[in-house]
């Protein structure tokens, strides 16, 4: 028995391409993943079938629980239902023939051979067989079981056609090569190079798709060495490829930014799954070359290059086709604040610009934290090692203003509605000047975060600026609320 059929839903559609005189085999990822006892990741099962794939998906679905919901895409001849945790996907054998400008593809029936040409690389063109007399057997026309064992990623056919009939292969090549860690080989490479033009016809979704895999790799650096190689890099993410390199002046040399960020991410990697944490990590410096300046007794500067980066996060989420809601506003808010603890870390840092730290970050003064250790690559390690304590302390003094002065979700003490009954006024800008003290003093820790040195501020600031007490003194709510804890 194979072991790579080892689950009941085989043996289920076993039985019915038996029953219907038709050839089955799963092929692709299932197989692939199977063989290089990787967890399926994506956990789905294909299923390529001689004849009607979606009539042997009803059948099969049918025979599973007669209320097994069935998905039919017409229009691309396959339909799909989940079993338990996988999805099984049908589809009929086909044949397929491009024409140059889109990737739209004429299709007609074909055989097994047929349909393993159209798959995009050898190592996702393996086929097995489901049918009762040759159940387990492997169909392998093109090498791929070598190529998964000599760790390869090669084209089945031609690397040109495959590459100009659908150029998101590139990508696809590069996302497989990070996440399995295998090689492209060469003169699959070759094409992709001299192809990388045509990733301009893929829609931006698509490639968008196999980046945040990419970059979901525990290795990401390989996959972006391997897009700035292709060419593709400079095509479908400008701003990264223009990070590239180091310029020298009077004998000084700033540091390659874009091998420095590649490293970043592969440093965060480590710490964190969260995609936009990562895409932090790629953007916080995005900014260097724009904001690079050379002055001959300073050397090289990027000032302000952590708010200019923030603001050029929309642009490039938007047509990267990332989300552009509070995802990208988390990533513009790590960004801008990269360097605030490095700030931090200085011995004589008040306990008020810990504290506006904390304000400012909230929620995600831990992303930030595993951001900026990630942001150390110095290859000398006694600075490395230096830098990372400094953060431990900083940390630590972290925890102890927040334990202490609780700002980092920050909910004023005295709010708008308080201001307004207390000197009887409408709302407007005296409220906000006075919401504003509070906060200011706060933070500076002239007060301490309590309602009642909140509200007495609010009374001295109120008077500043002409207001009067609506109630006389002795019978302000505050008094008779001494041991208010609001
Ligand atoms: P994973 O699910 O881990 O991303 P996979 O190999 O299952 O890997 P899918 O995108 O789910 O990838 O596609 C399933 C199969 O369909 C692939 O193994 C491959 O045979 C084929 N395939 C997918 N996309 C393409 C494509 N653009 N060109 C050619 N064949 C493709
Ligand atoms: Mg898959």
């Amino acid at each position: 028995m194979n072991i790579c059929l080892n689950d009941k839903i085989f043996e289920i559609i076993s039985e019915v391409v038996t029953e219907e005189n038709i050839s089955g085999y799963v092929i692709g990822g299932w197989v692939r993943d199977c063989i290089l006892k990787r967890e399926h990741a994506g956990k789905d099962i294909d299923i390529v079938v001689i004849g009607n794939g979606i009539d042997i998906a009803k059948k099969t679905a049918k025979r599973l629980h007669p209320k097994t919901k069935v998905t039919v895409f017409k229009n691309f001849g396959t339909a799909m239902f989940r079993n338990g945790d996988y999805e099984v996907e049908f589809v009929g054998a086909r044949k397929e023939s491009y024409d140059r400008d889109s990737r739209k593809p004429t299709v007609e029936n074909g055989t097994l051979e047929d349909d393993q040409k159209r798959r995009d690389f050898t190592i996702n063109a393996l086929a097995i067989s489901i049918n009762k007399k040759t159940y387990g057997e492997f169909l392998d026309p093109f090498g791929g079981l070598d190529d998964l064992k000599n760790k390869i990623i090669r084209t089945p056919l031609e690397p040109d056609k495959t590459f100009s009939d659908d150029p998101l292969r590139m990508m696809r090549a590069i996302r497989f090569a990070t996440q399995l860690n295998f090689t492209i080989e060469e003169r699959t490479f070759e094409s992709i190079k001299e192809n990388a033009e045509r990733i301009k016809i893929v829609s931006p979704e698509r490639i968008v798709t196999e980046l945040n895999k990419i970059i979901l790799c525990s290795h990401p650096s390989k996959g972006f060495i391997l897009l700035e190689k292709a060419g593709l890099l400079g095509i479908i993410f400008p701003e990264l490829d223009n990070m590239k390199g180091v310029e020298n002046k009077e004998g000084k040399g700033h540091k390659d930014n874009f091998l420095h960020t590649i490293k970043v991410l592969d440093n965060i990697s480590l710490n964190t799954d969260n995609l936009w944490l990562r895409w932090a990590a790629i953007l916080h410096d995005i900014a260097k070359p724009v904001t690079k300046r050379y002055a001959p007794d300073t050397g090289w500067s990027f000032h302000g290059h952590e708010f200019i980066g923030s603001k050029m996060v929309p642009d490039i989420f938007r047509r990267l086709r990332l989300p552009l809601n509070e995802k990208m506003k988390y990533v513009q808010k790590l960004v801008e604040l990269h360097l605030r603890p490095i700030v931090l870390s200085q011995e004589l840092v008040t306990d008020s610009a810990v504290r506006r730290l904390l304000f400012e970050s909230g929620d995600n003064i831990d992303d930030l934290m595993i951001l900026c250790e990630a942001d150390i690559t110095s290859k000398n390690e006694a600075k490395k090692t230096k830098h990372l304590e400094n953060f431990r302390l900083v940390r630590q003094k972290l925890k102890e203003i927040e334990e202490k002065d609780a700002v980092r979700n920050f909910q004023p003490p005295v709010d708008g509605a308080e201001i307004i009954e207390a000197f009887g006024i409408k709302p407007g800008e005296k409220v906000g000047i006075i919401k504003n003290a509070i906060r200011e003093a706060i933070l500076d820790g002239k007060i301490p975060n309590e309602h009642e040195a909140a509200r007495r501020l609010m009374f001295e600031k109120g008077k500043e600026i002409g207001l009067t007490a609506a109630l006389p003194l002795t019978l302000l709510p505050n008094q008779q609320l001494q041991e208010d804890d609001r």
